[in-house]
């Protein structure tokens, strides 16, 4: 299966649940007029996406129907297409990871998807012939490391453990020597995620990024949140916390096989600032997706 019609599968519930009722509203209108532009805002409205970004589109797309002179409802698709394309990108999408080795945090409540992310973009990246070591960080229970160990194993990755309750910021520090000492391209580790107290929270990655900056200083760093689509406006406030306490550079959003929310991708970037850079269509190792905004949003809406 190609990647577009991937994706287009994984959105199949968003897509029948929000983007169905707009295409039957444009349908039934003759004319683009008032009574068209609530009923849009509603469906968007009860949809996952949130006010915020409802209230971005819809004022996009009066600018939009103004300044091209719209009248056909028909035409209201591809302008929609191209506002959340808009939203959705960002010149920071692409992982950055050019330097040797390249450290990537992996963050995020528990149960969301971190350790399966892990797995599939540690395969990502052997599958380009890069060499990966994923430590297992989340020491607060064994049962973290062992499935960590089977999804090291399915990518073709080197995995750096210690024993359960061990400090985090010291699998890190043994994650870097490991990589350091066998010229390693990619660092990718995994944390136990703990929002319920914010200050631990907080000092934990904190130590975690002084010790990643004082052994591997200048290094291409990225911090992902993994939220879980399913979980809709639940999924935002914790990007929302999430961006408070830490800096992080991207977000996967995990489970959109399994939701009908899928259009919190165009309220996350709107309301934190920090682009989603990778989707999750599925259990399987190849079942994450670097995120294309354009290609994501017309998966979405079809003609
Ligand atoms: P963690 O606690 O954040 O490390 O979450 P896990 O990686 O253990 O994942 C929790 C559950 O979500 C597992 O059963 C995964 O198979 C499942 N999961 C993760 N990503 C996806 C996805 O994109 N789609 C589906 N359907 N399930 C997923
Ligand atoms: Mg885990």
């Amino acid at each position: 299966m190609g990647l577009f019609d991937k994706l287009k599968k994984g959105l199949k519930k968003t897509k029948d649940s929000i983007f169905s009722g707009i295409g039957s509203v444009l349908k039934s209108f003759t004319r683009i007029d008032e009574e068209l532009m609530e009923e849009l805002e509603e469906i968007l409205i009860t949809s996952d996406l949130g006010m915020p970004a409802t209230e971005h589109i819809m004022g996009e797309l009066r600018a939009k129907i103004k300044s091209e002179g719209l009248k056909d409802p028909a035409d209201v698709t591809g302008a929609l297409r191209q506002i959340m394309t808009e939203m959705m990108e960002d010149e920071h999408i692409a992982l950055k990871t050019d330097t040797k080795p390249s450290v990537i945090l992996v963050i995020g409540v528990n149960g969301v998807g971190k350790t399966t992310s892990i797995g599939k973009i540690a395969a990502m990246f052997t599958s380009q012939g890069k060499k990966v070591v994923v430590g297992a960080a989340d020491t607060f229970r064994a049962a973290a490391v062992s499935q960590l160990e089977i999804w090291a194993e399915r990518a073709g990755a080197a995995i750096v453990k210690r024993a359960e309750g061990s400090d985090p910021a010291s699998v890190v520090f043994d994650t870097l020597s490991y990589a350091k000492a066998n010229n390693c391209d990619i660092v990718i580790c995994d944390t136990a995620g703990r929002l319920h107290n914010k200050k631990n929270l907080m000092d934990e990655l904190e130590k975690m990024s002084r010790i990643i900056e004082r052994e591997c200083p200048g290094c291409d760093r990225e911090n992902l949140l993994v939220i879980d689509a399913t979980t809709g406006q639940n999924a935002l406030i914790q990007a929302r916390e999430f961006s408070k306490v830490t800096h992080l550079t991207g977000i996967v959003l995990t489970k959109l096989d399994g939701s009908a929310k899928g259009g919190i991708v165009c309220a996350v970037k709107l309301e934190t600032g920090v682009p989603v850079k990778f989707v999750g269509v599925g259990e399987q190792i190849d079942d994450l997706m670097p995120f294309d905004p354009e290609m994501f949003a017309k998966a979405l809406i079809e003609e």
